[in-house]
């Protein structure tokens, strides 16, 4: 194959119009994968021609999507590169070259046609069971017709003449060998009436421009494809080689959307998932290694990463499965990033962390992150180490005044054993379980759950000893006075 013979360029083109959705971060992360595991250049290209939609907020927060995914592109905006600018609207001159390029051809045409126009023509394709398209009604106008249109006050756009004389075929990276009848296409607008180019036009133009090798992109552009390379083949251009990856539907086989749960980068960064996982995750979705492994770590998923491995059926996005990798991964991260990390979660969900040791923030993180899923999880965990939330809950207080006279002994026994301790470690915990299994009547599971009841006021939790040792003596004996005062 000559497709590595050229130097491996590959481009993320994002249209600032909205968040980086799921399989937005999933085409950018197979195209940086590619381009690492190459040694290629990773561009990243801002599609912004649709000025109405664009907003300087949604780029702003691709780019920043892109950054904490740890996407680094080489040229592109904030980066210095030598076929810029990246950004479409400040391309216009390169683009109106090639325009007036094809008008000289005579390949192009204005046309007229109103929206309501143009909807007649669709319904009436749809009902002869025909595939909607434009049938030329202004391939032909005379210079007359044009003036008479634009005195009625229309502007027009400008339409691409598709030769419907030759299929057009090319070689998906993926999908192999793909014929598209020019018949079904019909001409398609490329620029509006100011020149301004529409995505076929300016995204086949700036493929080249940027000596693309390589596009890198989502199954639903298959369709956009034919029309930007009979947009090349009109100038002479050099083509890029095409692979389009699979699409990503819900574990329902149905698209992925709200109702599935989030769908952009920015929601899943805010639930506390890590970016390492979605790197991980999102490169399983079209992808695999050739086996079975699924917990990779970026440097593996760049030495393996092929286009030969992308997958052609549709990829399922499992939120669960996702979570069950985060979880992974927050098990096994460095404590004290993770701890630095979950600052902000314990901070949203009401907990006060800068009056807390950072020493026992690591030690609660420690003890409960095998637990999570996901980091915003931490308040549903945490709230036990912290006295201003301590609280009995339902099942807890049941327990305790369905067994309140031994609950009393059990929690008086242990108050005074504490006496004697200003700091547990396990020894002493261990010392004081023994002692009070001499002293009180209760064994096994009533002695253990009546003292986890009261001193977190739950029945579930973390180990009674990670507790007891991790909690300072002072909260525990404030807590057992508090419950039984409750219980007296
Ligand atoms: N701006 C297009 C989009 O965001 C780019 C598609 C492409 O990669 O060609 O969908």
């Amino acid at each position: 194959m000559d497709q590595f013979q050229q130097p491996i360029r590959v481009r993320m083109a994002p249209s600032p119009t909205g968040f980086l959705h799921i399989g937005g971060a999933r085409t950018a992360l197979f195209n940086y994968l590619f381009a690492r595991h190459m040694g290629g250049t990773f561009v990243l290209r801002i599609e912004d021609t649709d000025r109405e939609r664009s907003e300087k907020k949604y780029e702003e927060a691709i780019l920043q999507d892109l950054r904490w995914l740890g996407l680094d592109w080489d040229e592109g905006p904030e980066r210095h590169g030598s076929y810029g600018p990246y950004y479409q609207t400040q391309r216009l001159s390169i683009y109106a070259g090639y325009l007036n390029q094809l008008h000289h051809q005579q390949k192009t045409y204005a046309c007229y046609c109103s929206p309501h126009e143009l909807e007649a023509e669709r319904q009436e394709l749809l009902k002869r069971k025909k595939t909607p398209r434009y049938m030329g009604k202004c391939r032909s106008l005379t210079d007359q017709e044009k003036k008479k249109f634009e005195q009625e006050g229309r502007s027009p756009v400008i339409r691409f003449k598709v030769d419907e004389s030759k299929v057009i075929e090319f070689d998906d990276l993926i999908r192999g060998k793909v014929q598209v009848d020019p018949k079904n296409i019909g001409d398609f607008v490329i620029a509006k009436g100011d020149g301004m180019p529409l995505y076929n036009f300016a995204a086949a133009i700036d493929d080249t421009e940027m000596k693309i090798s390589h596009v890198i992109r989502g199954e639903e552009h298959l369709s956009n494809t034919p029309r930007q390379l009979l947009i090349l083949k009109a100038l002479n251009l050099k083509a890029p080689l095409y692979a389009h990856v699979s699409i990503i539907l819900a574990p329902d086989r149905s698209k992925l959307s709200k109702r599935h749960g989030a769908t952009s980068l920015g929601e899943y960064q805010k639930l506390g998932y890590l970016p390492e996982a979605l790197f991980n995750y999102l490169a399983l979705l079209g992808w695999n290694p050739g086996d079975e492994r699924e917990v990779m770590t970026s440097a593996e998923i760049i030495r393996e990463f092929t286009i030969e491995k992308m997958t052609k059926s549709p990829a399922i996005f499992d939120v669960q499965k996702l979570s069950w990798m985060n979880g992974i991964y927050i098990r096994n991260a460095n404590i004290s990033e993770l701890s630095q990390n979950i600052k902000p979660f314990l901070e949203e969900a009401g907990f006060s962390v800068s009056e807390k040791d950072p020493v026992l923030i690591e030690k609660i993180v420690e003890g409960v992150r095998g637990n999570l899923e996901h980091l915003n999880q931490i308040g549903n965990y945490a709230d036990i180490f912290f006295d201003e939330k301590f609280k009995l809950e339902e099942d807890a207080k049941k327990h305790l005044k369905d067994n309140q006279e031994v609950a009393t002994e059990i929690l008086e026994a242990l108050l005074r054993l504490l006496e004697k301790y200003d700091h547990m470690d396990v020894k002493a915990y261990e010392t004081i379980q023994e002692e009070l299994k001499k002293t009180v009547k209760a064994k096994g599971k009533l002695l253990f759950l009546t003292q986890r009841a009261a001193l977190t006021g739950k029945l579930k939790g973390p180990e009674m000893v990670f507790i007891c040792t991790t909690l300072p003596v002072a909260s525990l004996k404030k807590r057992l006075q508090t419950v039984l005062t409750a219980l007296s």
